[in-house]
């Protein structure tokens, strides 16, 4: 049986990953993010799923 790859894109065109929030606000939430999400780019991406 093959793994299928899943790679996700976010809305700006940058693959996402999962990442893990330790934010105040959700510690230990989990999510897809590009590598501009939080990263303090300018316009951050705000790529969720
Ligand atoms: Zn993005």
């Amino acid at each position: 049986m093959e793994m299928l790859e899943v790679i996700l894109v976010c809305y700006c065109g940058n693959a996402t990953k999962l990442n893990t929030s330790w934010s105040n606000d959700n510690p230990g939430r989990r999510f897809f993010g590009c590598k501009k999400f939080g990263s303090g780019f300018k316009k951050q991406c705000l790529f969720f799923s």
